[in-house]
């Protein structure tokens, strides 16, 4: 990933995206928006306890940083669950209820989602083109959205999955991600395959869901995933993380839209 700074807004974007002219993405970072600790400063969560003022303000920020509209942006209240929802061009401005991926073909429609730890998850196929993205937590991750996802761009686009572009954004890090009984159950039932659940040395298992995801993209096809591998619990200097600071903090964003 490459760091930007814009007008104070720091964001990252992706190599494997940096070279298209036909689409505009980021991931935002803390830094640039109006928000006091423990959101500072550019929270985009308007579920975390900070003013709805400030969580709007960053929101043009950070869209205007990337010449992007906030009222042509289509977002969707997160359920940790895996609906995908094919974005409309009436929809533009609207946020889609219990959704944690949105996919389109429209151009002009920012795509915007929120995390602080889930896996943010990019999908580009130039061909048709389309774009989509995913919110990807542990339970996202065994209810297999990012398959989903690629599935919906499949069936209702034409898209094809070698064609398709995926990127893997800053989340919690098979480093620090410590699960126990249901996710550890839950998790070799979705992904029997070894590199998913790490047993580390203390005996404590960790979830690796950079890997389970990828997983599900290199099956179905992609072979172009970049992954960012940026920890947000190790990593607060830039992001949030909720398990890292405790659940006390804001929400960073990632937005892709066609131009
Ligand atoms: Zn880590």
């Amino acid at each position: 990933m490459q760091p930007h700074i814009q007008n104070a807004v720091k964001y990252y974007s992706f190599d494997s995206l940096n070279h298209s002219a036909n689409i505009i993405h980021a991931i935002s970072t803390r830094h640039g928006g109006v928000s006091p600790a423990p959101f500072a400063s550019l929270n985009l969560g308007k579920s975390v306890g900070d003013a709805p003022e400030n969580v709007a303000e960053n929101l043009d920020r950070w869209l205007g940083a990337l010449n992007l509209k906030r009222d042509a942006a289509v977002t969707a209240s997160q359920a940790q669950a895996d609906q995908v929802a094919i974005i409309e061009r009436d929809q533009r401005g609207t946020i889609i209820p219990d959704t944690d991926a949105l996919i389109t073909r429209h151009a002009g429609i920012p795509l915007v989602l929120r995390y602080a730890d889930c896996v943010p998850i990019l999908f580009f196929d130039p061909q048709t083109p389309a774009i989509g993205i995913a919110h990807a937590g542990w339970r996202g991750t065994v209810a297999k959205i990012a398959t989903r996802t690629v599935r919906a761009m499949m069936q209702h686009f034409g898209s094809q999955p070698r064609d398709l572009i995926a990127c893997v954004g800053p989340s919690i890090g098979p480093c620090c991600y410590r699960v126990g009984g249901e996710v550890i159950q839950r998790a070799r039932a979705a992904f029997p395959s070894d590199g998913v659940l790490i047993a580390q040395p203390s005996s404590a298992v960790h979830f690796d869901l950079w890997e389970a995801n990828a997983q599900q993209l290199r099956e179905l096809g992609i072979e172009q995933v970049e992954i960012a591998r940026l920890c947000t619990s190790d990593r607060t200097d830039d992001f949030y993380s909720h398990r890292g600071e405790n659940g006390q903090t804001g929400r960073f964003g990632a937005v892709i839209a066609l131009a």
